[in-house]
């Protein structure tokens, strides 16, 4: 275990220059008061949990001081926002400190959220306010604890700067951690501007600090893409089979990491909707709940044209039809597995598809009807769900397949029940839950974030007396509109 002090750098993106990022210091915002803090995110860095007290803490992660080997820098990246071409974004209000290299020899990238004006803040004032800070630092560490690839989140630091959104707020400002913060925006960024060398140079970069094996094969970038195709296509399979929307589908919010990047107006389903749109400035639906899957493959297409310069082209189309084959079979995959189910067989994607049909027409809740279904012999479980269907014609039908499906992988209740339990969460963060928290927050108080996040951190446990967590949204919480100003 390490005290902050002790952190070792290694600045490998700083060093790719000027042309990649721009030097730039955090600009501090007052009164810096921690407000939640990640033991799990800490322990990526070797940082002993308790280092969270002491006084340089909340002055790291509100920009008041550094490390003096640490080496801030905005990054400069463009992208496709929704499906339009925008050639100048970049890091806008964040920056990345540094690198930090763990006792596992892992580097961490310490993006700092919230810290000011930067060359790419645009019309923006470089803030982040308090309430989406709280979101994204939960909805990271409940994604990893989900099994999900995410970015990771250390800390929020809350502060008395104000801020001008729809009404005033307060700033903050939340650590991120990822091993690349590369978007696919950052290859479109040189590719638009025929910065072929640096595309290039970009590329290397990514190959030897993120894809070493790939430089191995015959030709590395191709084989580069195919695993950003795969790892994407894992990630979308989950996020569509435990109802994840991102809600802001830019191609500057994909990592070239394949991990969940950029959290905005996401939300989780509560009742199972194919067609949610939880950004609510997304008046076409271009990112809804069951366009994530076409959406992935399209940004990854925007991403293979950006790889034109280093690879041929046809090899990158090929390629890029591995995406939905491999997303379908792992989707499907994970859906078996929430159903308790160990085999395989040709009817399984129908069964879910029936399943899903039957959800969305009776607006049954997403997540508690899984673990609801492995919480005793499937007879029971489905005799007492039943009660949350309105066709209850199709719902039998149904649930007699599931049945006689179930009963040919054999096994125990008891061991039926376990393996459904360490895959359907019992604890997912709502958005009414997440909205409780933060409007404690805004008046002072971090204890029920901090117990949140402590819930959600746990999401397959039981967790007795804090059942509550797991109930479906009261009917304010139900349709919350949640503003995309951050
Ligand atoms: P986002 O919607 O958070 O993914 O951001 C899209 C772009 O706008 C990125 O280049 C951000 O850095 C930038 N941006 C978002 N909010 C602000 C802000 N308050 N100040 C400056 N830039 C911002
Ligand atoms: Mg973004």
């Amino acid at each position: 275990m390490k005290s902050l002090t002790d952190l070792t750098f290694d600045n490998r993106f700083a060093r790719l220059g000027d042309a990649f990022s721009t030097h730039v210091l955090p600009e501090p915002i007052v009164e810096p008061r921690v407000v939640v803090v990640s033991a799990a995110a800490m322990a990526l860095l070797d940082l002993d949990p308790t280092e969270a007290d002491s006084e340089v803490f909340a002055q790291l992660f509100a920009g008041h001081t550094l490390w003096s080997e640490a080496e801030p820098r905005a990054m400069v990246y463009s992208g496709h926002q929704f499906g339009s071409y925008n050639p100048r974004l970049g890091d806008g209000r964040g920056l990345l400190l540094g690198e930090v290299v763990n006792d596992a020899g892992e580097n961490w990238d310490l993006h700092l959220k919230g810290a000011g004006k930067t060359p790419y803040s645009r019309m923006g004032d470089g803030r982040a306010v308090l309430r989406s800070s709280i979101r994204e630092f939960l909805a990271s560490e409940h994604l990893h604890a989900l099994g999900i690839p995410s970015s990771r989140a250390l800390c929020v630091t809350a502060s008395s700067t104000p801020v001008w959104r729809e009404k005033q707020e307060s700033a903050a400002m939340i650590l991120r951690l990822a091993q690349s913060h590369v978007r696919f925006g950052h290859f479109e960024y040189f590719y638009y501007t025929r910065q072929h060398d640096l595309l290039k140079q970009l590329g290397e970069h990514v190959l030897s600090c993120h894809f070493p094996a790939c430089l191995a094969q015959p030709e590395p970038y191709l084989a580069m893409f195919r695993e950003v195709v795969e790892r994407n296509a894992e990630l979308i399979a989950y996020w569509q089979a435990y109802g994840f929307c991102h809600g802001v589908m830019n191609s500057d919010n994909m990592s070239i990491l394949g991990i969940t990047f950029d959290y905005g107006p996401y939300s989780f389903l509560d009742d199972f909707d194919a067609n949610h749109i939880c950004n609510h400035s997304d008046d076409t639906g271009r990112y809804s709940f069951s366009n994530q899957v076409p959406i992935a493959q399209w940004n990854l297409a925007a991403l293979g044209q950006a790889l034109t310069p280093l690879v041929e082209i046809d090899a990158l189309r090929e390629t890029l039809n591995l995406f939905l084959p491999l997303y379908q079979a792992r989707y499907l995959d994970l859906m078996r597995r929430r159903l308790g189910l160990l085999s395989s067989d040709a009817g399984d994607d129908a069964l879910i598809q029936r399943l899903l049909q039957l959800m969305q027409s009776s607006a049954v809740d997403y997540s508690n009807f899984f673990r609801e279904l492995g919480n005793s012999t499937a007879d029971q479980a489905l005799a007492r769900l039943r009660d949350d269907f309105t066709d209850l014609g199709g719902f039998d039908a149904w649930a007699s397949d599931y049945r006689t499906r179930s009963a040919q992988d054999g096994g125990t209740q008891a061991e039926r029940s376990a393996r459904m339990h360490a895959v359907n969460p019992k604890y997912i963060l709502r958005n009414y839950l997440a909205q409780q928290v933060i409007d404690a927050a805004e008046q002072g108080d971090y204890a029920p974030v901090r117990e949140l996040h402590a819930v959600l951190s746990r999401p397959f446990d039981e967790q007795p007396g804090f059942e509550r967590y797991a109930q479906r949204p009261p009917e304010w919480g139900k349709h919350l509109e949640i503003s995309c100003s951050s």
